[in-house]
């Protein structure tokens, strides 16, 4: 099996465009499609053609170019079943725990309800890569604008489960305010303070923090931490469970 290739773009204001390339046969898949343009020029400066979109969650910033790509592409495009009615020109739903195949490549549909209800991410385990667009990001998670604070609790849970090798692209470059906040909940992880210092120096030399790895963020993402001792010190909260600490955490970062 040929081994895909992953082209990584910002696009909006502070999305990622991703691209996934197949090149024993040429199928190309756009995780979202934020942005008609910024894809358009993706594909050209790559040489792919379109032939699938993955689409994550129903929010603006992902779903815009559908409708622009699919019509110059044909594209397909694969959606969450939860959120098909709100996503445009869905040919093809699908539901957690399913897999299904890209190319040749198997995908495992991942579903993280939180930040939207019927939230998904896209797994491929041979390619040890994930896509987790709004839930998990570097040193964070989404906000939660549709779900509870359980639910996104465990939906990160499934991720962090993922083996720690397991390359992570995220939806958004929130990771340099994301390190701001974790340094507040974490101050004595040096694993963490390393990883605070070579954001800010890459993003001074407007370099993507991203992608990072499911190993790096149990490390260090404050978000998959909620059972470390020291951090439930900080908070006291000894005993708590570990979605109530979890949930301090989110209610602490959406007032920060
Ligand atoms: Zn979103
Ligand atoms: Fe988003």
């Amino acid at each position: 099996m040929t081994r895909l290739q992953i082209e990584q773009f910002p696009c909006r204001s502070d999305n990622f465009g991703v691209l996934i390339h197949d090149p024993a046969t040429g199928a190309t898949a756009s995780i979202d499609a934020p942005e008609e343009a910024a894809i358009l020029s993706a594909l050209k400066r790559t040489g792919w053609s379109l032939s699938h979109i993955l689409v994550t969650h129903h929010h603006l910033d992902h779903v815009e170019g559908i409708a622009a790509l699919k019509s110059r592409f044909s594209a397909k495009v694969i959606a969450p079943q939860k959120e098909a009615d709100k996503i445009p020109e869905v040919d093809e739903t699908v539901v957690g725990g399913q897999t299904f195949e890209f190319a040749n490549h198997t995908v495992e549909v991942i579903e993280t309800p939180g930040h939207t209800l019927g939230h998904i991410c896209y797994y491929m385990p041979e390619a040890a890569t994930a896509f987790t667009a709004d839930t998990l990001f570097a040193l964070g998670c989404g906000r939660i604008f549709e779900g509870t604070p359980l639910q996104m609790h465990q939906s990160l849970q499934k991720l962090a489960a993922l083996p720690d090798e397991t390359v992570v692209y995220c939806g958004h470059e929130y990771t340099e305010a994301n390190a701001r906040f974790a340094v507040t909940i974490d101050p004595e992880n040096e694993k963490l303070m390393a990883r605070a210092e070579e954001i800010h120096a890459l993003r001074a030399a407007g370099k993507p923090t991203l992608p990072t790895t499911i190993g790096i963020e149990k490390e260090t993402n404050p978000f998959l931490r909620a059972d470390d001792p020291k951090i439930r010190a900080l908070l006291h909260m000894p005993d708590a469970e570990d979605s109530d600490v979890f949930a301090e955490i989110r209610r602490r970062k959406d007032s920060f």
